[in-house]
């Protein structure tokens, strides 16, 4: 639980000396309580201060990391709502082989997964994991299957099997990675938490009830092993969502410790559309890691697209840099456009304009990522302002032409960025960027 500052004074020498930078205990406590500044700057902190103190400074969920060089990131929530604040490790997708697929399927699997690739709004979204799961009694064979999902792919790994024996050698065999084991239970947990903690991988540990579970992560924690995920075993979807609720909600609202880690989920109905929506379940209520089944391009573009729209800051707009984009080969007398540097409408704006098969100039000026009608009735799309930011960019030099095609939803800037720009005439496009190939066509 966090504490408050008058707490915190509690455990300091309340000596006011100063040397913290602040001038009393209680101000140093105070911060301190608003995580603005950090107990290593009181040198003399006593070690329950710095026990208390170090513990109620945790993320309530824990931070994971995956992948040889720890980049895949999973958990440090601390909010249960998007809007409170963000949300901000995204959920992970792994695309799962089994050991007893046909070598062509794994290696087409396997190249997707390497291969994917989707653009939206500017950035590059691609799959994040491979799952290896463990169906035939041949060690050999899935020790080699494992390898190869590595070597291919350089994703982080989720490594299923239900053998402590096959675990540990794979454990070796792709030590460096910083993978996961799933799952441990209550009867395999003391051996395969070595194997993890010596090969450097994270452990999923698994167990009937959520009782069991809690009592699971919790021995393991006093035991010094903290790289854990969590894998519940539910029966419906209705389950599933209630189980990763009640555990996130203890975790965030509680300070509950046992389950205060990111989840692992595991996706096998062999219906394309029920597996979505239990992956659509998983992105929207805490899922750390979703095992698909396999790969699907249309089911992975619809959850990526979900992704990247649940895990942005809601308080950060996405934004592009504002300048003059060129859109196709203009020249000095193309058409000018402009919209504002909102990822969306420029992205939106900037591909019909690629449509409508004319090469053109966008300015985009800063706009604080908002978009057109927000923009403008924040003061950051009027005449003056987009004529000043016309000025200052070089435009005038780059393009003999005069005439700016500005978004419909703002016709009454018009005149007055006729009057802040003198020589140029303001011509009101259309209202929707859909109409932009109509309008092309139509006036220029
Ligand atoms: S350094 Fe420690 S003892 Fe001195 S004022 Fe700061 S908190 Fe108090």
């Amino acid at each position: 639980m966090a504490l408050s500052g008058l707490q915190i004074q509690k455990l300091l020498p309340k000596t006011n000396c100063k040397e913290c930078g602040s001038n009393t205990c209680l101000a140093f406590a105070m911060k301190l309580a608003a995580k603005k500044a950090e107990l290593s700057l009181c040198p003399y902190a006593s070690e329950e201060a710095i026990q208390v103190l170090g513990a109620a400074s945790e993320p309530p969920v824990k931070g994971i990391e995956l992948g040889a060089d720890k980049s895949l990131k999973l958990g440090e929530e601390t909010v249960l709502y998007r809007h409170e604040k963000t949300f901000v490790n995204q959920t992970a997708f792994a695309v799962n082989i089994n050991d007893t697929d046909p070598p062509e399927k794994i290696e087409k699997t396997l190249n997707a997964v390497k291969d994917y690739q989707l653009e939206r709004v500017g950035e590059i979204l691609e799959i994040d994991m491979v799952a290896v799961t463990q169906k035939d009694n041949d060690v050999e064979k899935f020790v080699e299957i494992v390898k190869k999902a590595w070597d291919m792919t350089k994703r982080p790994l989720v490594i299923r099997s239900n053998d402590q024996k096959s675990l540990t050698e794979v454990a070796i065999a792709i030590k460096g990675s910083n993978s996961v084991l799933a799952g441990a239970t209550p009867e395999t947990i003391d051996e395969l938490q070595a194997v993890a903690a010596e090969n450097g991988h994270i452990l999923s540990v698994t167990a009937e009830t959520l009782d069991e579970l809690v009592a699971l992560t919790a021995k393991i924690k006093k035991s010094g092993f903290n790289n854990l995920l969590l894998q519940f075993q539910t029966n419906s979807l209705a389950e599933q969502f209630q189980v990763s609720s009640i555990a996130r909600r203890a975790a965030l609202k509680d300070s509950y410790k046992p389950l205060g880690y990111p989840s692992l989920f595991f996706i096998e109905s062999g219906d394309l559309l029920e597996e979505t929506t239990v992956a659509i379940t998983e992105l929207c209520k805490y899922g750390g890691i979703c095992v698909l089944p396999s790969f699907d391009p249309a089911q992975m573009a619809a959850l990526m697209t979900l992704r990247l729209n649940i895990y942005t800051d809601p308080q950060k707009p996405i934004q592009v840099e504002p300048k003059v984009y060129p859109i196709g080969e203009p020249k000095s007398d193309s058409p000018v456009f402009l919209t504002t540097n909102f990822s969306l409408t420029y992205f939106i704006v900037s591909g019909e304009i690629e449509n409508s098969g004319t090469s053109a100039w966008l300015v985009v000026p800063e706009c604080e990522g908002m978009s057109v009608l927000t923009a403008w009735a924040a003061g950051k799309f009027s005449g003056p302002y987009i004529a000043k930011f016309i000025k200052e960019c070089g435009l005038e030099e780059q393009v003999t032409t005069r005439e700016i095609i500005i978004p419909g939803y703002v016709a009454q800037i018009s005149g007055e960025l006729e009057e802040s720009l003198p020589g140029w005439k303001a011509l009101v496009g259309p209202q929707e960027a859909s109409d932009i190939e109509s309008f092309v066509k139509a006036r220029l």
